[in-house]
């Protein structure tokens, strides 16, 4: 009898915190959704060039490399002329160090002297380097100590740099922002997700002479579709590619409990029952398709492999495997 009581006390317990979160989930989706309707942006007056661009997977969900270990997380060295940038951190999900991160950088010859710039898209745990990570709002290259050059940090939310690589000085930038010649942030487009709550997330665009903008996305919490829009407004420069995270884990997912698609429900402003769906995938190959784009490579950590099929078979020759240690050139 005890028992049974104790029971239903927890599921109506459960059950208030669910109704909870719905309402704030609707209250802060509208203020979101508001706060980007009334955003103002102008066009960039001089956000130049770079002659040469690559990105190189330092973490993902998948690689052909044996030597290589992968994750649902990112992180993305990007060679832009002589500059190299690091976007997001990885996930580091079983808190090792060295972390899949340093054990990929090393395999591959890439060492933290080499980075010249850390750029974070957002402060989710699979971008920071874990969980305690985002919690406790810093961002972690490995659990043990990293030396890392002083360097400059943007990050769209006030996180700083954690005990296991003290250094740098973390700057906020929520505008779009030229960071350096043809690098530039676009500028956070807010979202408000189930759970995880009001989410500022940022990418990189870089202008490449000659042929156009390629995008640079974490998570893609802001959708395809808002970010398309914003370079838009940034640029005149066609969008030449599309690269990352888009986070449409329809039909499976990175990140399972027994059958529960946690990325899926974490990562929408609609309620879990109507969540991302299957005609989601299909707004944004839609939208994707209206600039076409010369490259588009879509990130495993966040989309299902259901939706990578969706995107090879709508794209074709232009799709290009997000995979780590394999080079995407630009
Ligand atoms: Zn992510
Ligand atoms: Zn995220």
């Amino acid at each position: 009898m005890i028992a049974l009581y104790i029971l239903l006390v927890l599921i109506a317990l459960i059950a208030l915190i669910f109704i909870k979160k719905i309402l704030q989930l609707k209250k802060g989706k509208q203020l979101a959704d508001a706060q980007v309707s009334g955003m103002k942006i102008n066009k960039l007056s001089s956000p130049g060039t770079v002659k040469a661009l690559s990105i190189l997977p330092l973490i993902d969900y998948y690689t052909d490399n044996s030597n290589l270990k992968t994750e649902p997380g990112v992180s993305y060295l990007i060679s832009a002329d002589d500059t190299k940038i690091l976007l997001d951190v990885g996930f580091n999900k079983k808190k090792e160090h060295p972390s899949p991160l340093l054990h990929n950088m090393k395999a591959l010859g890439i060492s933290e002297a080499d980075i010249d710039m850390i750029f974070i898209s957002h402060p989710h745990l699979d971008h920071v380097g874990g969980m305690t990570e985002q919690k406790e709002k810093t961002f972690s290259l490995s659990q043990g100590p990293v030396s890392l050059p002083n360097l400059p940090v943007y990050s769209p939310a006030g996180i700083s740099a954690s005990r296991w690589n003290p250094g740098p000085e973390t700057q906020v930038i929520t505008d779009p922002a030229v960071l350096k010649e043809g690098l530039v942030s676009i500028g956070v487009i807010p979202r408000y997700l189930f759970l995880m709550g009001y989410t500022l997330e940022n990418s990189l665009a870089i202008n490449v002479a000659g042929k156009g903008i390629a995008l640079i996305i974490g998570c893609g919490h802001q959708t395809i579709e808002r970010i398309i829009e914003r370079t838009q407004a940034l640029f005149d420069e066609p969008i030449y590619a599309i690269i990352g995270g888009l986070h449409y884990p329809v039909n499976g997912g990175r990140i399972m409990i027994g059958p529960i698609n946690i990325q899926r429900i974490v990562g929408s402003d609609r309620p879990p029952w109507i969540s991302i769906r299957e005609s989601d995938v299909k707004s944004a190959i839609a939208a994707i398709k209206k600039v076409s784009p010369k490259i588009v490579a879509l990130s495993p950590h966040d989309s299902s492999d259901w939706c990578i099929d969706q995107f090879k078979q709508s794209f074709g020759d232009t799709y290009v495997d997000v995979k780590v240690g394999k080079k995407i050139v630009i």
